[in-house]
């Protein structure tokens, strides 16, 4: 995915450097028509380059003398082009990002991703892991003040004590991953408690340590399912199998369609847990109603504690606090 991801948008860098010598010899043509005293000064500045170089280099002319005379014709080109109503660098060399001049790397001999690549490359990577504008959530964003520290109904900690421990967790495991103690996560408790917030903190961390992930609302899940089950188009149920994550969000939200969604979701969870992959689910359903829903084969899957840890969220909804 990061190849594809890096050669396309090689591609449009490319195109960009095409679009901005178009954009040049079109300044030019329109400078030029305008004026043309610019465009005869600017093949003098030109030819004026070479002789000195030249000139230099046989030490006819001194070395302080090119600059000088340079300035001179600058100033002069900078003086019609304000004349004309333009700017004094209308004639530059157009870039998108004058760091890279749209080459996407910087740095010589060594050389690195431009920023603006970089950001290209990670905007279009968690759009196409299912991210996209949510890739803003991370472990470092992730703010615990938002939860009120007082006790948690029935529980000897605060509700803020809790989430300190999860996210603690969460961001154990997604550093650790694929060593992480279990392959599977289970991210339990209602809705507002912050569980998808710390599911895409986990996405974006495994994206940059190198992992290929997948985030996908068990909503999407079931479209994606279906599809396969009625026009046997596999391809994007196979590419939930061969992320190295897959992130299932809000699983018990979707419509429940049992010959469809039970079927695939046991086939994927347990195909992915054969193959040692990793699955991370989240739900606003209890272990009781997992059961009722997915059945006990499902559940079973989610509840082995060497599979699958459990995380359960408590608290109230921080939505309404
Ligand atoms: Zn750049």
């Amino acid at each position: 995915m990061r190849n594809a991801i890096l050669r396309e948008l090689q591609g449009e860098y490319d195109q960009q450097r095409m679009r901005n010598d178009q954009e040049d010899q079109r300044r030019l043509a329109e400078v030029t028509a305008k004026c043309p005293e610019i465009a005869q000064l600017m093949d003098e500045r030109q030819s004026m380059i070479f002789a000195g170089l030249r000139g230099i280099l046989d030490g006819r002319v001194q070395g302080d003398e090119l600059p000088r005379r340079m300035d001179v014709m600058n100033t002069r080109i900078a003086q019609l082009l304000h004349q004309h109503g333009y700017g004094e660098d209308y004639l530059e060399p157009v870039y998108r990002c004058g760091k890279c001049k749209d080459t996407g790397y910087v740095g010589e001999p060594v050389k690195e991703m431009c920023d603006c690549l970089r950001s290209a490359f990670y905007a279009r990577l968690y759009q196409q892991v299912g991210l996209g504008e949510k890739a803003q959530q991370t472990f470092e964003s992730f703010d615990l003040t938002v939860f009120p520290d007082k006790k948690v109904e029935g529980q000897p900690f605060t509700q803020r004590q809790l989430m300190s421990m999860i996210r603690e967790q969460c961001q154990t495991w997604a550093d650790q991953y694929p060593k992480a103690s279990t392959s599977d996560m289970l991210l339990m408790g209602p809705s507002g408690l912050g569980k998808t917030f710390l599911m895409h903190a986990m996405a974006k961390r495994l994206l940059d340590r190198g992992h290929n992930v997948l985030m996908m609302s068990a909503y999407r899940f079931l479209d994606v399912a279906r599809k396969a089950y009625f026009s046997g188009q596999m391809g994007e149920l196979d590419s939930l199998m061969e992320a190295d994550v897959l992130l299932l969000d809000d699983l018990g939200s979707e419509p429940l369609m049992e010959n469809i969604t039970i079927v695939q979701l046991f086939n994927l969870i347990n195909e992915r847990q054969t193959a040692g992959k990793g699955t991370v689910i989240s739900t606003n359903l209890n272990l009781r109603e997992l059961r009722e829903r997915y059945t006990e084969r499902i559940a079973s899957r989610l509840t082995d504690k060497r599979q699958c840890t459990q995380v359960v969220f408590m608290g109230e909804d921080i939505r309404r606090v």
